[in-house]
């Protein structure tokens, strides 16, 4: 017998859960998001939203409230670290982002949640739990059940984890296969703007150099946002409350720009992060039970698309299960085809945005002369004379509309 799904369990409430909530209260389907935090955490970091992230962001009805809070940066640029060289630079222009078709944005993530928390509690009050910490589940003949660790059961038609890099669902789903550590880690700071005597560009600007980069961008609010990625071996946390010292991050970043030591100088606090990634994984879905986000398919940060494929995993998957759940030929299908329906459209383009960004670390981390010749030569030539050209390799990321997508 087929059963139309109308209940969604999601567990976690990150950018990728909070939005996936959002796409199935908008395709009409109840919603129970159930996190394990006692609070939606005051993250210390900046995010950039671009455009095929902003697109389901505007279709979600929330982009008043994100560009309120957001920056909208004039360019995206690469420099030398120490010299401080403009390589290439994208104007953000209006001609380019109605190519892209939609904004870019970058936003401090407590207010990226916030918008999206907040929307959630209007639209379905009582939607999103908190101090709830899944253990596992169990599929039923006419549903699946969400158990707490505190014993609690939680009762749903379809289950999604979207519960991060070490997401519980994952590993009942595919056995306990660890992320893998890439061999970076990343400084990350927000620092007021009128701090800094020498602010750096109001770009999204990646500044480049021998076993490190360094990202720089402005948030709403008078706030930069710094992010400085060095090639270590020995330091494995990622978790909001590990802090480390301004002596080391400086000595990481000893003879760079002043943009960036100043940063360093002046940031309250550098969190520390290790850099993982995972391998892709054979599967994303058990029968009624389907993953999305960094659950499915971490990737290095250096496309700044971890988020937004977790935003787009949300739209795709709604569409989906709502494609099967409307009164079309499709509605014969049964919950678990229409997971692998979201599965089979969503695989390819987050497997190439976590290639693209394994690609960024060698780019922007060439150590010789020669290499960085070879590689930012032809960069800086292209930049120059055929702007068009450096723009268009970011199409195939950025002109993507999930929201216009039809699968069937
Ligand atoms: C340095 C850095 C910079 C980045 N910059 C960008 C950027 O500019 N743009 C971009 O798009 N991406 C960026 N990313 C990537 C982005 O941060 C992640 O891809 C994104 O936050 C993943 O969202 P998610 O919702 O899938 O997972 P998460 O944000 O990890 O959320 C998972 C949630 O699940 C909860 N949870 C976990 N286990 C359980 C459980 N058992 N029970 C209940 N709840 C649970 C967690 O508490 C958490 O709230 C960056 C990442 C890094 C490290």
């Amino acid at each position: 017998m087929t059963v139309k799904p109308k209940k969604i369990l999601i567990v976690g409430a990150g950018i990728g859960g909070l939005t996936t909530a959002l796409a199935c209260l908008h395709h009409g389907f109840e919603v129970q998001v159930l996190e394990q935090a006692p609070a939606l955490e005051n993250m210390g970091a900046g995010i950039q939203i671009p455009p095929n992230a902003s697109k389901i962001l505007a279709a979600l009805g929330l982009e008043q409230e994100i560009a309120a809070h957001a920056f909208r940066p004039q360019a995206l640029q690469t420099r030398m670290g120490q010299s401080g060289r403009q390589v290439f630079s994208i104007a953000l222009d209006a001609k380019t982002l109605n190519h892209w078709g939609a904004a870019y944005y970058h936003i401090h993530r407590a207010d990226y949640v916030a918008v999206l928390s907040t929307a959630l509690q209007v639209r379905a009050n009582n939607a999103l739990l908190l101090n709830a910490a899944f253990s596992h589940y169990q599929q039923t003949a006419d549903g699946v059940v969400a158990h707490m660790a505190d014993g609690r059961q939680f009762h749903g038609d379809i289950l999604i984890g979207a519960d991060g890099l070490r997401s519980s669902v994952r590993q009942q789903i595919l056995g306990p296969e660890q992320p893998r550590f890439t061999g970076n880690m990343a400084w990350r700071a927000v620092v007021p703007l009128a701090a800094l005597e020498c602010p750096p560009p109001t770009s999204a600007c990646v500044w480049m150099g021998p076993g490190r980069h360094a990202v720089t961008y402005h948030l709403g609010d008078g706030l930069v946002n710094f992010i400085g990625v060095v090639e270590r071996q020995d330091f494995l946390q990622e978790d909001w409350h590990t802090t480390g010292a301004r002596q080391q991050a400086a000595a990481d970043f000893a003879d760079w720009h002043p943009m960036i030591t100043g940063l360093i100088d002046k940031a309250e606090a550098l969190h520390c992060w290790g850099l993982y990634d995972r391998q892709t994984l054979s599967t994303w879905v058990d029968g009624r039970v389907g993953l999305l986000g960094d659950a499915a398919h971490p990737m290095l940060p250096f496309m700044a698309q971890g988020a937004a494929m977790a935003v787009e995993d949300g739209w795709a998957l709604a569409r989906c299960l709502a494609s099967y759940a409307s009164d079309t030929p499709r509605a014969a299908l049964n919950i678990a085809d229409a997971l692998g329906d979201y599965q089979r459209h969503r695989l390819p383009r987050t497997q190439a945005a976590q290639n693209a960004s394994r690609r960024n670390a060698k780019t922007f981390h060439r150590s010789t002369v020669v290499s960085q010749l070879a590689n930012y030569g032809p960069m800086w030539l292209g930049g120059k004379w055929a702007p068009n050209l450096v723009r268009q390799r970011l199409d195939w990321l950025y002109c993507h509309d999930e929201t216009a997508v039809t699968v069937g």
